[in-house]
C-alpha cells in the first residue's frame, strides 16, 4: 500500500507542476485489505498535502472474479471505503459480461447516496480506533471453547447460526461439508450489549474470565460503527461475535441485498483485525445463509477453505474467453484448498495484476495461454483446448494437487 501511495503522488505531484488538476486517484488492488489500506494511507497523505489536494477518488477491486465470491470481495473492498466516507466513484469488476456490474454497483452505492450525514457531535468523547487503520493486526483476544469449537487469539474465526436455522438444518448438516454450521447462538453464552452502556460495558470488563461478546439487536446503530465501537470499549480479552445486521430481517429477502451489506459489515471488521466469530441472518435461507458467512470469510483472508481466484473482467485485449474459462478452471481445481489461482486475458497487464496468485492462466496471443508459477512464466504458447489440462500438470508438479473428494450430496 505505501508503495502505491507514493506512486499515485508522484504522478500527481507532475501533473500538478503542470497545472494540470483534472485527475481522480485510483489505489485498485485485488485483495481487499491491501485496497482499503491503501486508499486509507492516500487519503491521508492527501490530507497532510494541504487543502488544495482534495482531489476525487474512484474505488474499485480488480480482478474480482465472478459469482458470488466476486460480489462479496467487491463489497468487503468498496462497502468499507464508503462506510469510512471514502469514494466518489466506483467500478465493480466482474469475470461476467459488463451488464451485470451495474446493478450490483448501484446497489453497493444506493444507501450512501441516501445516507443524511449526521450533524457533527460537539463536546462528546473522541473514540480512538481500537486498530491501525493503515497495517493489519488481528485483535488479541484471549481463546475459549463454546461446543468444542474453539475461537478467540489466533483461532479459526467461527461461522455461527441461531437455533432455528440449526434445526431446519439438521437433517442434512453431516453433508454439508465446508458449509458446516459450528455454533448455535442461543446456547453460545454470548453476552449482548450496547456499546454505549458504560455499567454493561464495565461489568464485562471486570470479569476475568473470557468471554464472548456482541452488539444487541435492535439498536438505530451502523453495523460498522457499532462494532468498533464494542472493540474500543471491551477489553481485548473478549473475544467478539460479528453481526452482519442487528435488524434481522422477518421476511424472504432479495440475495444481492442481503450479500452486499453482510460483505460490507463483516468483511470491513475483518479486514481491521475485528472478529472471532461471524454470524450472517441478513439472508434468511438457513444454508445460503451459511454459504455466504464461509464465502465472507474466505474474500477477507480470514479462514481460507477452497480455491481462490483472481480474475481479470476482460477488455479489448482479451484472447480467449475468459469467462467460459474462468468457469472451466473452477470446475477443475475448486477443491484444492488454499491455491491462488489467476486467470488474465492478456501479458500486456496480467501478470502485473495476479497480486500473489501461486499460478497463472495467462493469454500470451491468440488462443494460445502462458502459464505461471508466482509471477514467472514457466510454459509458453499452450493451445487453449490443452491448457487447463497443463496447467494441472503444472500445480501437481509443484506439489499442490490432491484429488477432488466424492461430492457432497447435501444441497445448500
Ligand atoms: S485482458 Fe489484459 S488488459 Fe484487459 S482486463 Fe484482462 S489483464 Fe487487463
Amino acid at each position: 500500500p505505501l508503495g502505491m501511495c507514493e506512486s499515485a503522488l508522484e504522478f500527481a505531484r507532475i501533473a500538478r507542476e503542470n497545472d494540470y488538476h483534472n485527475f481522480v486517484f485510483s489505489m485498485k488492488a485485488s485483495n481487499p485489505k491491501v485496497m482499503i489500506e491503501a486508499y486509507r494511507l492516500l487519503v491521508a497523505r492527501l490530507d497532510a498535502e494541504g487543502e488544495d489536494w482534495n482531489y476525487p477518488i474512484h474505488l474499485g477491486v480488480t480482478e474480482a472474479g465472478d459469482g458470488e465470491d466476486g460480489r462479496i470481495k467487491s463489497a468487503i473492498g468498496i462497502g468499507s471505503l464508503l462506510a469510512d466516507g471514502i469514494g466518489d466513484t466506483i467500478r465493480v469488476s466482474l469475470t461476467e459480461d459488463a451488464i451485470h456490474e451495474v446493478p450490483v454497483a448501484q446497489a453497493m452505492a444506493r444507501p450512501f447516496n441516501e445516507l443524511v450525514p449526521a450533524p457533527a457531535e460537539t463536546g462528546s468523547e473522541q473514540l480512538v480506533a481500537s486498530y491501525d487503520p493503515f497495517s493489519y493486526e488481528r485483535r488479541a483476544s484471549l481463546p475459549l471453547t463454546i461446543m468444542g469449537h474453539e475461537l478467540g487469539g489466533e483461532k479459526t474465526v467461527r461461522v455461527f447460526t441461531t437455533q432455528e436455522r440449526w434445526n431446519a438444518l439438521a437433517h442434512k448438516i453431516a453433508g454439508m461439508g465446508d458449509f458446516k454450521p459450528e455454533i448455535i447462538f442461543e446456547k453460545s453464552g454470548v453476552v449482548e450489549i450496547d456499546p454505549r452502556d458504560e455499567a454493561a460495558v464495565s461489568g464485562l470488563n471486570g470479569r476475568t474470565e473470557p468471554t464472548l461478546v456482541t452488539v444487541k439487536d435492535g439498536l438505530e446503530l451502523e453495523v460498522i460503527h457499532a462494532f468498533r465501537e464494542l472493540a474500543f470499549r471491551v477489553d481485548p480479552r473478549h473475544a467478539i461475535l460479528l453481526k452482519d445486521t442487528l435488524l434481522p430481517p422477518a421476511g424472504d429477502t432479495d440475495f444481492l441485498e442481503a450479500l452486499l451489506p453482510a460483505a460490507r459489515n463483516i468483511g470491513s471488521l475483518l479486514c481491521d483485525g475485528i472478529g472471532d466469530a461471524v454470524l450472517v441472518r441478513g439472508e434468511t435461507a438457513p444454508g445460503q445463509s451459511l454459504r455466504l458467512a464461509y464465502n465472507i470469510l474466505q474474500a477477507a483472508g480470514t479462514r481460507i477453505f477452497k480455491t481462490d481466484y483472481v480474475a481479470c473482467p476482460s477488455c479489448g485485449r482479451t484472447l480467449f474467453n475468459l469467462q467460459h474459462t474462468t468457469q472451466k478452471i473452477r470446475a477443475a481445481t475448486g477443491h484444492l484448498k488454499g491455491v491462488r489461482i489467476a486467470v488474465m486475458g492478456c501479458i500486456v497487464n496480467g501478470p502485473g495484476e495476479m497480486a500473489d496468485a501461486d499460478f497463472g492462466y495467462v493469454g500470451g496471443a491468440p488462443n494460445k495461454i502462458n502459464l505461471y508459477v508466482g509471477k514467472t512464466a514457466v510454459k509458453f504458447n499452450i493451445p487453449e483446448a490443452e491448457a487447463v489440462e497443463r496447467l494441472i500438470d503444472l500445480i501437481r508438479e509443484h506439489g499442490k494437487w490432491v484429488d477432488a473428494p466424492e461430492p457432497a450430496t447435501a444441497e445448500v
